[in-house]
């Protein structure tokens, strides 16, 4: 028996001399220590054995699979050392262009709230939020638009029970604020907003709008005009004309809708401005007394002006978007866009 063990152990040395590759030297691991090896069947031999032989013959056997171990793991670990720096010097080229991680980005329509807060700020307008779930009250009675407004069904708005709805406009911002604050007031209030409207390329039932306010004593129209044109030049660029259109809101008067030269086409005419030149971008006025007075404010003392602007809508006009559901998809391709 010792002399079969040896012969193992030399037929062993032998075969680990010869091996070159990492694969072999695993085939070599199992061929001598795996469950079906030459070690393993030496171990079924034992309970055939006289019973005084056992013992040693078992010792002789656990000496040799330590050795055996040995010998593999030691071939193995110098193949793998020799195999790194051949890896290195063959296929690591430094002259290969590296790969960028990906870095995380401000969604578009949150970079334009952003740049919108910053117009804003240089000209002294406070950012204020208020509840997207809010009172028939903030959303309409107090902005004077009467009871059998057509914006007041269900088909307009999203209402939970009773006087309790998702408010489908910022101008909700407006009220909250005054009531609490006497002017001057300058604010911007950026929000999400809700109506039931059937979804493509231009609508959906979620959107974000900013709202403006101002008031002081002595705020007129040209004052409106004024900043509305800062922010247009600043966010669209220099180059681009506005005009005013008349209006109706009912928490406005007088009222306008503000148009821009198309910025896609520079005002020539393009399928996006409907071959006008121009694109509505907001709705704007002067704050009707009768929102001033739900506020108890003076209506002889101080006047004001109000804009709302939709951010989704200004978004797709500044990059040329032309469906709207691309905000709301996460598709990473759009998005690194931006
Ligand atoms: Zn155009």
């Amino acid at each position: 028996m010792l002399k079969k063990t040896e012969k193992v152990k030399r037929d062993l040395q032998e075969e680990i001399r010869a091996v070159t590759t990492l694969k072999d030297a695993e085939q070599l691991k199992i061929k001598y220590l795996g469950r079906k090896g030459i070690i393993q069947d030496f171990m079924k031999l034992i309970p055939a054995l006289p019973a005084e032989q056992r013992a040693e013959f078992g010792q002789q056997i656990n000496a040799l699979k330590a050795e055996a171990a040995n010998f593999i793991e030691e071939a193995i670990g110098k193949l793998s050392r020799e195999a790194i720096p051949k890896v290195n010097n063959e296929i690591f080229d430094i002259t290969l262009p590296g790969k960028l991680p990906l870095t995380g980005k401000k969604h578009p329509l949150t970079q334009t709230i952003d740049d919108v807060k910053e117009v804003f700020a240089r000209l002294g307008f406070d950012v204020v939020y208020g509840p997207e779930v809010e009172l028939e009250y903030y959303n309409f009675e107090a902005l004077n638009i009467p009871a059998d407004h057509p914006s007041r069904t269900d088909f307009d708005t999203f209402y939970i029970k009773n006087d309790i709805l998702l408010r489908s406009q910022t101008s909700t911002v407006q009220i909250r604020v005054m009531e609490k604050q006497k002017p001057p007031i300058r604010i911007i209030a950026p929000g999400k907003v809700y109506r039931p409207d059937t979804v493509d390329a231009r609508h959906s039932f979620m959107f974000h709008q900013v709202e403006g306010l101002l008031v002081d004593e002595g705020v007129s129209f040209a004052d409106l005009k004024e900043v509305l044109n800062q922010f247009i030049k600043t966010y669209f660029g220099k180059d681009v004309r506005m005009r005013f259109r008349p209006s109706f809101f009912p928490f406005t008067e007088p009222s306008a809708e503000v148009d821009i030269s198309c910025s896609l086409c520079s005002g020539k005419g393009c399928s996006v401005c409907s071959y006008s030149g121009w694109v509505e971008i907001l709705g704007a006025g002067m704050v009707d007394p009768h929102v001033f007075k739900a506020v108890h404010y003076d209506t002889e003392k101080y006047t004001g002006f109000a804009f709302g602007m939709g951010v989704e809508r200004i978004t797709m006009l500044k990059h040329g978007i032309s469906d709207i559901r691309l905000f709301y998809e996460n598709d990473i391709r759009f998005l690194s866009q931006f």
